[in-house]
Formats: structure tokens, sequence, C-alpha cells
């Protein structure tokens, strides 16, 4: 049964969060399957180092709220994440530090994964992808149970990021422009997530709903006040409840479509219990420039490849206050950006529209664009 909990949750205090986070974990009896030497491995979102009231990232006040929930039940928690761009100890310190994790880990007694280890693993029930690597922590089989902790944002590629696209984040960095480059079109990426999330397994999905990010997320968005926490034992559930929270329809979302027509997701309307959804609800959460979903849908199918060619969005460079860090060529899965006189260039004949670019840029240059009269 597609069931989530959702509460209305205003602050990232971390004493309220406790109080929220545990009548989450209560909700499913998670705390059942919790022993005193259990590992739980939490897997936040932490796609690119930024401050938490950016809300590009899992605010870690919520991370070490569900820390402190297990903790005192006598699990051990260790936080395991890879962003986009290089994996490997400095940059991950560095990442959790700048993420406000490495303070929060201190005061709050959880660990943080720099091991920065990774293996290959077979998706024996993949359908599009059969081998990928995971980080250790997250390898089958494993004793440890795995809570997934989302940030509810649009996302450029992919129209929504929530449990089962922050799940890519089990990927091992410069893995992930190699999966790009392996399924460049939505659907097929989206199998793959679902093959990633049918693999991963995580025992609990919780969703960082209060300071959401919409429009050009998720990163290059705006922060959006919805003050909301999902939680659920299926992520499949929990997405249901965030689009839900922000208007969207579940077959606008690749992942979900796909998960109900493999039989994952029951193809039902999701059992929202807790506050009411209209307590939290916002229908005007700016969806990313790039869905381009409704508009081809109503071109006649010859035309479609034509359209799709012309409406396709497309990043563009604000050349003038590009500062040539790089971070946007390392992560092109297609290495079609270079940078010259510290200006990064976009070659466009080899560009998928994947957008990691988008993403990975710390200092949000690289736009979406599309062409104008389609902005109208
Ligand atoms: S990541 Fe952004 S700032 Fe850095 S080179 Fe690329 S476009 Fe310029
Ligand atoms: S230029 Fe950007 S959008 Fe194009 S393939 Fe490279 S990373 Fe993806």
């Amino acid at each position: 049964m597609n069931r989530a909990v959702l509460i209305r949750q205003t602050t990232y205090d971390v004493e309220a969060l406790e109080k929220a986070v545990d009548r989450l974990f209560s909700a499913f009896d998670f705390y059942e399957r919790i022993s005193p030497g259990t590992e739980v491995v939490i897997k936040p979102n932490l796609v690119m180092r930024s401050a938490p009231e950016e809300a590009i990232i899992t605010h870690p006040n919520l991370v070490a709220a569900a820390a402190l929930c297990l903790q005192k039940r006598g699990a051990r928690v260790l936080v395991a994440e890879s962003g986009g761009g290089l994996y490997n100890p400095s940059v991950m310190k560095s990442v959790f530090r700048g993420c406000g994790y490495t303070a929060a880990a201190e005061k709050y007694g959880f660990s943080l994964y720099t091991a920065c280890l990774s293996q290959p693993v077979e998706l024996t029930r993949g359908v599009r992808c059969g081998t990928l690597s995971v980080l250790e922590p997250f390898v089958q089989p494993r004793q440890s149970l795995v809570v997934n902790m989302a940030k509810l944002k649009t996302h450029g590629m992919m129209g929504y990021s929530g449990a089962v696209k922050n799940l890519f984040g089990t990927v091992p960095g410069l893995m992930k422009p190699e999966l790009h480059c392996r399924y460049p079109e939505k659907e097929p990426f989206a199998e793959m997530l679902v093959d990633l999330c049918d693999y991963i397994q995580a025992d609990f999905s919780i969703i960082d709903g209060i300071e959401a990010m919409e429009g050009d997320g998720p990163t290059g968005g705006q922060k959006r006040f919805v003050g909301a926490l999902i939680g659920a034992q299926s992520p499949y559930a929990a997405d249901l409840a965030g689009a839900a929270v922000i208007g969207m329809q579940p077959e606008e979302i690749l992942m979900l479509k796909n998960a109900v027509a493999r039989g994952l997701c029951d193809d039902a309307p999701v059992t929202l219990e807790g506050d009411p959804l209209e307590s939290v609800q916002v229908p005007d959460f700016k969806r990313a420039r790039s869905s381009d979903v409704d508009f081809l849908t109503r071109v006649p199918k010859p035309l479609r490849p034509l359209a799709k060619k012309i409406t396709t969005p497309y990043p563009r460079i604000r050349r003038k206050d590009c500062v040539g860090c790089g971070k946007c060529a390392e992560s092109c899965p297609q290495h079609t950006i270079v940078v010259r006189d510290h200006k990064a260039q976009i070659d466009y004949g080899r560009c998928i529209r994947c957008f990691c670019c988008h993403e990975m840029c710390p200092k949000h240059v690289i736009d979406i664009r599309r062409f104008s009269i389609f902005n109208l």
C-alpha cells in the first residue's frame, strides 16, 4: 500500500525535529528493527558543498534529529553520500564540513563515511541497468539498515527530485556522468534510477520539504518555504506524497511511472496520514524550465522529433559571471565543456542536455534556456 505520513514542520530546531522524526519512525514501527549495536546508514542529499540555508541539501539538523532518535534505541549511525564531481576523502571531508555535517556529527555523536570506497555490483533485477558501482555502506547483502533522507526539489533533467532520485548519490562521483552517458534520454535514465532504488532497498525514506527548492533545481532554483516533512517505508510512497505537496501528478514523474509499470509501486493514490495535506500544499510550486512533457504530448506524433529538437532546453553559461573553476567540465559526461581564459564554453554538438553542469556549478551561472517563444 502507498502509505506515507505528513507532518507540518516549520523550523529546523533539532528538538522539534526529533519529535517529528520520532512520529514518522513510530508510525511505521521502525524502531522494532533496531536493537543495541544495529548500524543505520543515513543517505542524505549533499549534491554539492552548500550552506544548509540555501535549501540545496538535506538540512544537517534533520539528519541529527534522526540520528538522536536512532541512537536512543542503541543504533550506531553512519552518514554516507557522494555528490557530483570527484569522490575521495579530501573532497568528502570538505563537503561534509561545508554543509554543516561535521559540526553536527561532533555535537550529536554520529559518524561520517569518508573512506570513500565503492564496489561494482550486479543489479540482478535490473530492467535497464545490469551493473554499476555503489558506495561500500550500501552494497548488498548488508546487515545495516538504510534511511534515505532526501530534499524536496525540482530537477532540471527529471523534473522532480525526492526519495528515488536521492539514491543516485549511492553511486560514486564520476560514475554518475558515465551513467548519464549510458542513458542520455530521460526514460532510460529513470529506468536506471528505479533499478538502483530496487537494489538499494532503503528501509525508510524521509523527505525534507521544510525549505524546498522550486524553479531550476536541484541547485540553481529558488528556496521556497513549504513546511512539510514526509516519512514512508517505501521511497515511492514518499515521492507520491512529495508530488502531492507540490502539486505534481504522479504520471509526470518518470521514476514513479516506471515503478508502477513494474509493480514496485501500487497504481493507487497515496494514503496520507498525519497532518492535513492542505496545511502544507503549494500548488503554485514553480517547475523546472526544462519540463517539456506536457507540451510534446500535445504535438501530433509525426512532428514530435522536430518539436523535441526545438523545444529541448539547453544549458547556457553566463560568461561574465563564470570564474573558470572547471567544475562543470569535470561533471560533463560528454566532455563537451572546455575552460579557456578562465571561462567555460560548451560544444552543443555533443551536449545531451543532462544538466549535470547546471547542477554542479558552484556559482550558479549555468542557466537552463529554451527558445523564447516557449517561455510565453
Ligand atoms: S562550474 Fe560554473 S563558474 Fe565554474 S567554470 Fe563552469 S560555468 Fe564557470
Ligand atoms: S554540457 Fe552540460 S548538459 Fe550538456 S552534456 Fe555536458 S553536462 Fe550535460
